[in-house]
């Protein structure tokens, strides 16, 4: 009997996702309402982070908390206005950032975290997307020695307990590594085992393509159309109706304009994210700005300058007042001369308040799936979030424990 799936939001989690079922003999159509990749997934840093073993916390100390409230950095922005409405989920997002919860967080993340470079390389390889990346890691940098102090003990803690890769570079190895840097910074963390990536929709394109070559199907529709019917699940598109037994939903920070309308209320946020493009001459790696919150990567377009979280409503009005910031320090850095794009692009970080994605079964509703919710490394953790709901689906031996990022705990 064929076995049919709809996924619903071809980011780069839908397409993981929707690859994972194609390669397991599913009849497979990838829905969106625009191109693949075209949203999240493209305007992220592009950085495959192997190296991001425990999730991006709230922030506790009381020199953090207050560089925030007073939005001193480029890190964090608020919309005064949305605060009543996400003081709840921050609420839970505060606590579980504490010492009590968040190093069993911390070992749940890591444990997707370790499959990020093998499960894309076998995406990379079979997409013929070799073009697109870089195997070379990322600089976080810093411009105070406090700061790589601290970061540097993080550093050696994380290799310890996850083994992940990273050289330390002081001030004159940095400025060896770096040559388009203008001035000489205290020193950088060149995490080695993160993969970069030039063009991170277009890689999610590519994955699109390989669906389309291993008999998956990619059309445009509304996921807002879907209904339950006597077989399964159906939905609208530019195909028609299209109908299928399984239906998985990876609609990324969209997730609840078709969770809602099925009653499951999830305490989902966002985090709103800014980037804009640079002519110029970029680092040869990615740089994280640590000491302001942002990151210069270089890509197809030019050198990519992202910015930190916004607090607000998806659709609340752009105040890109981060990436007017973190224009002003990576202009300190390096040589940018124009911006290549007219307004800053803007999208938003699908996030959950313990940090942890949403994958597996919808608890009422038979042959509804979930996939969404992977914040700040959702680039990174699509192909191993599609290779472990596809085995869901399939009754497979799973490649990690699914229990930790199961639905029920946010219910
Ligand atoms: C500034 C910034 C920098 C980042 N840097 C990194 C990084 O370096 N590394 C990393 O791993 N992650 C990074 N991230 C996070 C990462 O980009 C996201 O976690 C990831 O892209 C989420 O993927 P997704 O597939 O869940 O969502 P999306 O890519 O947003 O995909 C959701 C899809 O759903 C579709 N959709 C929505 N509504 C409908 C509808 N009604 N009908 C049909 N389709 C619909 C959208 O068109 C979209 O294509 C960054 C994010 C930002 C904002």
């Amino acid at each position: 009997m064929t076995r049919s799936a709809l996924v619903l939001g071809a980011g780069m989690v839908g397409t993981c996702t929707a690859l994972h079922l194609a390669f397991r003999g599913y009849e497979v159509t990838l829905v969106d309402r625009r191109e693949p990749g075209r949203e999240t997934s493209y305007g992220n840093a592009g950085i495959i982070q192997r190296e991001a073993v425990e999730p991006y916390a709230f922030p506790r100390g009381i020199p953090a908390l207050l560089s925030a409230a007073f939005k001193r950095g480029a890190d964090v922005n608020y919309h005064l206005g949305a605060l009543p409405r996400l003081a709840a989920p921050l609420l839970r997002y505060w606590a579980n950032s504490g010492p009590a919860r968040y190093p069993a967080i911390a070992r749940d993340y890591a444990r997707l975290t370790e499959h990020a470079t093998s499960e894309h390389a076998r995406l990379i390889d079979a997409a013929s997307a070799q073009d697109l990346v870089q195997r070379a890691g990322y600089r976080a940098i810093f411009r105070q020695t406090a700061s790589l102090d601290a970061a540097l003990t993080v550093a050696q803690r994380w290799a310890q307990d996850y083994g992940v890769g990273f050289v330390p570079q002081d001030s004159g190895a940095l400025a060896a590594a770096e040559p388009a840097l203008r001035q000489r910074l205290a020193g950088a963390i060149h995490w080695t085992d993160p993969w970069s990536v030039s063009d991170p929709g277009e890689l999610v394109e590519r994955y699109a393509a390989l669906l389309a070559r291993s008999g998956g199907r990619v059309v445009r529709g509304d996921a807002a159309t879907l209904r339950a019917t006597a077989t399964g699940w159906a939905v609208q598109t530019d195909a028609g109706t299209v109908d299928a037994g399984q239906t998985v939903i990876a609609l990324g920070p969209w997730a609840d304009t078709v969770l809602a309308p099925l009653g499951y209320r999830l305490p989902l946020f966002v985090k709103r994210g800014y980037h804009r493009h640079y002519t110029g001459t970029g680092p040869n790696l990615p740089l994280l700005d640590a000491d302001r919150g942002l990151v210069i990567a270089p890509m197809k377009r030019g050198v990519r300058l992202t910015t930190g979280a916004e607090l607000t409503d998806i659709d609340a009005p752009a105040t890109p007042w981060q990436l007017e910031r973190a224009e002003t320090s990576a202009r300190e850095l390096l040589d940018l001369p124009q911006p290549v794009e007219p307004a800053p692009w803007r999208g938003a970080r699908p996030c959950t308040p313990d940090m942890k994605p949403v994958i597996g079964a919808a608890p009422r509703h038979p042959g509804l799936w979930f996939n969404f919710g992977h914040s700040h490394q959702g680039f990174t953790l699509g192909p191993v979030s599609g290779r472990l709901l596809a085995e869901l689906m399939d009754g497979e031996r799973p490649v990690v424990d699914p229990q930790p990022y199961g639905p029920q705990r946010l219910m």
